[in-house]
């Protein structure tokens, strides 16, 4: 059954192994961020037999569905006050920065005579989730206080909303702060988490601060991207996941539509070229299965016309494959569109055991 998202498992552990060789050399412990794949199980556990010791997603349902995984959990969103309970159960640590929230699961906790651990998150620039620097002492002197709750560490989030990039300046930031809860707190902060992939430069090029022991890492272990510059790493596979989809329609048209033009089911206004009669398909898969512009044709000879809910029309006139009715044709994807495609309950997950080799050759337009 189409349309599918696949995983090459090769190249995902090759990924691990070198990030995980990388990271070791330089004394960071690494969480596998696994929220691009909407914790794919199978997935997660190749991930856990290749050497990873914590998982991490920022959706407890998703937690939940990794329950029986030999791993850490971590809850990387803010936890909302409804899901406590389930926060507790199935994270080890969830990102925090509301008091309100910590005097919330401090009690449940109490109740269920458990403890669990926090990451004190500090906004360091990005404005995004954390409490600001100056604000440390006095939250930290407040968590000090909850008996069932303890700081499992301290950590950043960048790149992400305010697009802010890891420096001397805010790494050193964060390193100060861990060290004033430290000071408070009279216990080793387990984790001074320095970011996301964003920072992963700046692990290989040795520019963490001694003091930062961890990294939380999700498209550069899933796709081998690293975002502080946006470069595909030349060590890592990006293509570990594919997008394959059923030719339903196989037609020469004109390029132009024809008639009086409002705007399409998403409210915009199309311009059109007028390239004459072109062979046309129709793909099974739609904007309720992936974002647009998150995808890319394997054949460089196909052009992606335009898509609506549930149809995507590609311009094959200029393919050499013999593409037909019933044909698949496949698409890279970046990690918005795995972000996507991995959501959708429409889209069959597989994954591919083959070597490097093989999977190239499932372009099997039959
Ligand atoms: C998503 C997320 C990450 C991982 O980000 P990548 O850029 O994919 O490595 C890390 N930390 C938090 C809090 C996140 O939400």
């Amino acid at each position: 059954m189409y349309p599918k998202l696949v995983c090459n498992i090769n190249k995902m552990k090759h990924n691990i192994q070198i990030i995980k060789k990388l990271s070791d050399e330089k004394g960071i412990i690494i969480t596998a961020v696994v929220k691009g794949m909407s914790a794919w199980t199978a997935v997660c556990q190749e991930i856990v037999s290749s050497g990873i010791t914590s998982i991490a997603d920022s959706r407890i349902a998703n937690l939940k569905k990794l329950m029986h995984l030999d791993a850490e959990k971590i809850l990387l969103r803010i936890p909302m006050k409804s899901e406590l309970r389930d926060v507790v159960c199935y994270a080890d640590i969830s990102l925090n920065s509301e008091l309100e929230t910590l005097y919330a699961l401090n009690e449940i906790c109490e109740e269920k005579g458990i403890r669990h651990g926090i990451m004190l998150m500090i906004d360091v620039g990005d404005r995004r989730e954390g409490i600001l620097p100056e604000e440390v002492k006095a939250y930290t002197l407040e968590i000090a206080t909850l008996q069932n709750l303890f700081i499992a560490g301290v950590g950043m989030n960048i790149t992400c909303y305010g697009a802010i990039l890891p420096s001397e300046e805010n790494l050193e930031l964060l390193v100060q702060c861990a060290d004033e809860v430290a000071s408070i707190i009279k216990y080793p902060l387990k984790y001074i988490s320095g970011g996301n992939s964003s920072s992963f430069l700046c692990m290989t090029n040795s520019l963490l601060p001694k003091k930062i022991n961890h990294l939380r890492l999700g498209e550069v272990l899933l796709q081998g991207r690293e975002t502080e510059t946006g470069e595909i790493l030349s060590d890592l596979h990006s293509d570990t996941f594919t997008m394959e989809a059923e030719v339903v329609e196989l037609k020469w048209k004109p390029s132009l539509p024809k008639g009086r033009q409002g705007v399409d089911a998403f409210g915009n206004k199309p311009n059109f070229e007028d390239k004459g009669v072109r062979k046309r398909a129709i793909v099974a898969i739609g904007r309720q299965d992936i974002n647009a512009n998150t995808y890319a044709p394997f054949d460089p000879n196909i052009e992606i016309l335009g898509s609506s809910s549930d149809h995507m029309i590609l311009d094959v006139t200029e393919s050499t494959e013999n593409i037909k009715l019933g044909s698949i044709i496949q698409f890279h994807i970046n990690y918005e569109g795995l972000l996507s495609l991995s959501t959708s309950k429409y889209v069959e997950k597989e994954i591919y055991h083959e070597g490097d080799e093989a999977v190239l050759s499932i372009l099997s337009l039959s």
